[in-house]
């Protein structure tokens, strides 16, 4: 039988947490014959909820599921753990700088970063997923500096699957057909979904989604914004953020990090940048990238219109931005 692996998620408290956890211990994560052992961090104040979540995942019996640590200690929660989900986060309220927000979280991410550099697994692999998760992910790497830059990364698959299912619902098209969309830069409305590389199988064969939707106006200003804005219509919807498909993002990110993207398919992740397509390093940015053997790699020599360059240098300098307020809130 395979070892268990320890799988970290923080903020499991929380609304994402509640949907995560049990999909990680179901093997939507890492695998339908990979035992697990589930480690949840939360604050004081969530202690009692954070129990009450254990006491679900140990009624639901998974047979996965090995061992559930469930603590408000950082160094408990991150010690020898494989996998790390960075849920946690402070939430922006009502009247609240952006600035606020940002010092708040980049003190929590400057913490964990440590947490992590000193208890977790050498070869830990890091997802940020609280928001700004790009930042977030940059602090974390910048104070876990034993931990490789390539194992620390955030989720923009959430963006890059909603972009899939709007292609697939516009061709009234099954979305396991689809394929190759692009989220360029922050996991923010300045994001660019790019589809000028997918493609769409059809009777036909492999074709250009582009070509085949035919409809340059919509692509370039409907679909954009509705995939920009699709958390917002979500909240609008059901009064709470969307929980269950960014809990099921998460773990598409991570078992296709681990077990590989299929071949000729690409996904989207926030990764170190190391200046692909001239965006600066040092800024944790979404590029399309495929996976083998536990490590992604850009996918390199796609073809840039003057359309998407603009949008891609226009979240770039956002997140340029972003990480010079962070280092502010840091002095
Ligand atoms: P959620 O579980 O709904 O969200 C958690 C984080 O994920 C937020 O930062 C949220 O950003 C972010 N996020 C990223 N992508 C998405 C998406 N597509 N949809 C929704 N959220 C997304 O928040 P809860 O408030 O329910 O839970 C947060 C947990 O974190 C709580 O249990 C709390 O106790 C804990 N916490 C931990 C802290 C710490 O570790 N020090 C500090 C504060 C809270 P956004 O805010 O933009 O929605």
């Amino acid at each position: 039988a395979k070892n268990p692996v320890r799988v970290l998620v923080t903020g499991a408290a929380g609304q994402i947490g509640y949907a995560l956890v049990p999909m990680i211990a179901r093997g939507a994560m890492l695998g339908p014959d990979q035992p697990v052992i589930l480690h949840m961090l939360d604050i004081e104040p969530a202690a009692e909820a954070l129990n009450g979540v254990k006491m679900e995942l140990i009624d639901a019996a998974f047979p996965l599921l090995k061992g559930v640590v469930a603590t408000t200690d950082v160094a408990e929660a991150c010690k020898d753990v494989n996998i790390a989900v960075m849920v946690g986060g402070f939430p922006r309220k009502e009247g609240m700088e952006r600035k606020d927000v940002m010092s708040k979280n980049v003190s929590i991410y400057k913490a964990q970063a440590s947490a992590l550099e000193k208890h977790a697994a050498p070869d830990c692999k890091v997802l940020v997923v609280a928001n700004p998760a790009n930042t977030n992910a940059l602090i974390l790497k910048e104070f876990a500096p034993s931990i490789p830059e390539k194992n620390i990364t955030c989720l923009t698959r959430l963006d890059h699957n909603r972009a899939l299912g709007q292609i697939s619902e516009r061709l009234d098209a099954q979305v396991s057909d689809v394929k190759n969309v692009i989220i360029w830069g922050n996991h923010s409305s300045t994001q660019y979904p790019d589809v000028n590389h997918a493609t769409v199988t059809t009777s036909s064969g492999e074709n250009s989604v582009r070509e085949i939707i035919a409809d340059d106006n919509w692509l370039n200003s409907e679909f954009i914004t509705t995939v920009q804005q699709r958390g917002a219509a979500i909240i609008k919807a059901r009064k709470l953020s969307s929980a269950l498909s960014a809990a099921s993002s998460a773990c598409d990110h991570i078992r296709n990090w681990v077990h590989g993207t299929p071949k000729g398919t690409w996904v989207s992740m926030g990764v170190y940048s190391d200046g692909s397509y001239g965006i600066q390093e040092g800024l944790i940015y979404s590029f399309p990238v495929t996976c083998e053997k536990g490590e992604w790699s850009i996918v390199q020599g796609l073809k840039i219109d003057e359309f998407s360059r603009a949008k891609m240098d226009t979240t770039a300098k956002e997140l340029a931005e972003e990480k010079s307020l962070a280092y502010s809130c840091l002095n």
